[in-house]
């Protein structure tokens, strides 16, 4: 009997019943020696590596925990192999926590000769080797595994049930039911609600501390090379035989996999220090130079959290609540860290529930009717635009680039070159460490390329070379020129700005917030506007070159 639950089902539902032998066939083929049948099977997905979650808190002989490394995980997407070669080994740690507190787990790796590659298959194989007769997940984050585990789970003669991820402040549908009808769902609005309910930063009054809600306004600084950035306190990990693994079983990749010295925390214990290390040596900054970007100091002041955060290895709430306390003990100032739990309490919470209220279908939006493929140089960083040579140079490096680089550098060049948002999106959900679909395609399609129609994004995110030139030191020894408008040494961005704002002038120019840009553009002499658009078509016709 198939049989779906709501989220926030307890464990009190599993039955404790008299068990069959396990069965013989196919099941036997994913390589279980020793095996005793188990009542109940728990799928532990790799993003879902929360030692808290009450699934953990007792030791229960009928319930095996299952991990597995499976190739429809590895391939839906091109992959850099940080994010491969770093979710493998924390699963394989978690793995070995939960054995460690007494729970019987079945990990599945990669080259196990009975791995069928997919969740499905795996599930149905072990269900049948356990003689299992109920299966059990955690709410997915991303859509396609949702229905994937749903529609499985609906043809299935066992008892199943989903669970809370219990990581959220929020639940899906919460962000729709608060905005309701409104045309433009702002994250203002939610962020302060979430401020309210969670109480973060108020004083006994309920009203903000220090007398505002947002303090964005300040944390603009272009970074002048001080103070000191810290050095890198993440750990590092020798994972070489893993990657060979990843690589005789074949699968696709690409960026630096940096195996034998893999700087990413990969339990809780180590996502703990990072924190901790955040906090003392970079929150206190962390405001004035969230926006800026240097081409000596690609980390700056950001957190390198969001890999920890989104395998849920660290909960948001234990995060914010540390900053708040590091204001409140006179650790940082309040600009820094209002500016910080806003991206977690607010952002991240926020773009979570876009994500649920548009899926299926918000994956395939284009509404400026972008089209053209992505350049070679995603895949090299081998371009002459400084900018982007280090910002992509470091995503394959890394697996990681700050919030600007990826909104105001590579996103801003995609959006006003016209490079289809989908196949964007896909680069960067192969990219990043800490992509995960429901967060990255709210990020990519929406923020940053404007293709949801404007739902996200009140005006979309783009500058010329001036914006940039402002916030970083990319420019200087760049072989373009930033101040230059059209010719060969012409900054990219300065034409194509303008050709964007004209070639979506019917959807863009009512705009109140682009009033003056479009201002701007009328006072143009008709021939400079002209020149501007065959520089941008110019450009637009090889990109691959720039
Ligand atoms: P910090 O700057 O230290 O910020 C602290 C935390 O706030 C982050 O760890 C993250 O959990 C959260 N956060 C900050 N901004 C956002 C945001 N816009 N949306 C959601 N959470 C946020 N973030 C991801 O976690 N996964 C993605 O796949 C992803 N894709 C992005 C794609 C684009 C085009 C853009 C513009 C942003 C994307 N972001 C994504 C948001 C942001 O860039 C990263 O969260 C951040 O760079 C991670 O580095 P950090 O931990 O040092 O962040
Ligand atoms: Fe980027 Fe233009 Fe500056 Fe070069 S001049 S770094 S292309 S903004």
């Amino acid at each position: 009997m198939a049989q779906k639950m709501g989220q926030g089902v307890g464990r009190g539902e599993v039955l404790l019943r008299a068990l069959s032998p396990p069965a013989q066939g196919p099941a036997s083929a994913i390589g279980v020696a020793g095996m005793t049948a188990a009542h109940t099977l728990s799928l532990v997905l790799g993003d879902q590596l929360h030692p808290g979650h009450s699934w953990f808190s007792q030791v229960d002989e009928q319930v095996v925990y299952v991990l597995m490394e499976v190739r429809q995980e590895t391939d839906y997407v091109l992959h850099h192999a940080q994010k491969i070669l770093a979710i493998f080994a924390a699963m394989r740690d978690f793995a070995r926590y939960l054995r460690a507190g007494g729970h019987r787990v079945r990990y599945v790796a990669l080259d196990d000769p009975g791995n069928r590659q997919s969740i499905p298959g795996n599930l149905a194989a072990l269900a049948a080797h356990y003689a299992a007769q109920r299966i059990e997940w955690q709410q997915p984050d991303e859509w396609r595994l949702d229905a994937q585990l749903q529609a499985w789970g609906a043809a299935q003669p066992l008892d199943w049930a989903v669970m809370d991820s219990e990581h959220f402040l929020t639940q899906r549908g919460e962000l729709a039911a608060l905005m309701g009808q409104r045309k433009q769902w702002l994250m203002e609005h939610f962020y302060r609600h979430m401020r309210r309910r969670y109480k973060l930063l108020l004083d006994a009054d309920g009203a903000p501390e220090g007398g505002q809600w947002n303090f964005d306004h300040d944390n603009r600084k272009r970074w002048p090379g001080t103070p000191p950035v810290p050095a890198d306190w993440r750990p590092q990990h020798d994972h070489s035989d893993l990657w060979r693994m990843v690589q005789r079983a074949g699968v696709q990749s690409f960026g630096d996999p940096q195996a034998a010295a893999l700087r990413w925390p990969l339990n809780r214990a180590e996502a703990l220090a990072c924190l901790e290390a955040f906090i003392a040596q970079a929150l206190p900054h962390f405001g004035d130079y969230e926006d800026a970007m240097a081409s000596q100091a690609p980390r700056l002041f950001h957190s390198l959290l969001s890999f920890a955060l989104n395998v849920k290895m660290l909960q948001p709430l234990e995060v914010i609540r540390r900053a708040e306390a590091a204001w409140r003990g006179g650790q940082a100032p309040l600009a820094a860290v209002e500016g910080f739990i806003r991206q977690i309490i607010g952002w991240r919470e926020y773009v979570r529930g876009i994500y649920w209220s548009q899926m299926p279908g918000y994956d395939e939006r284009n509404a400026l009717a972008h089209r053209l493929p992505l350049p070679a140089w995603f895949w090299t960083g081998q371009t002459r635009m400084r900018c982007l040579q280090l910002s992509i140079r470091q995503s394959l490096q890394t697996a990681h680039a700050h919030h600007i680089q990826r909104l105001m550098v590579i996103g801003n060049f995609a959006l006003l070159a016209g490079l289809d948002p989908v196949a964007l999106h896909r680069w960067y959900l192969g990219i990043y460490i800490d992509a995960f679909e429901w967060v990255e395609l709210p990020n990519t399609l929406g923020m940053s390329q404007s293709a949801d129609g404007g739902l996200i994004a009140t005006k979309p995110y783009v500058s010329g070379a001036a914006y940039l030139q402002r916030m970083t030191d990319y420019c200087r020894g760049c072989a373009y020129d930033p101040r230059q408008r059209t010719g060969p040494r012409a900054c990219p961005f300065n034409a194509l700005y303008w050709d964007f704002f004209d070639r979506h002038s019917t959807a863009l120019r009512d705009n109140h917030r682009l009033t003056l840009v479009y201002r701007q553009w009328q006072k143009m002499p008709p021939q400079q506007q002209e020149a501007l658009r065959g520089q941008a078509r110019q450009l637009r016709g090889r990109l691959d070159a720039l």
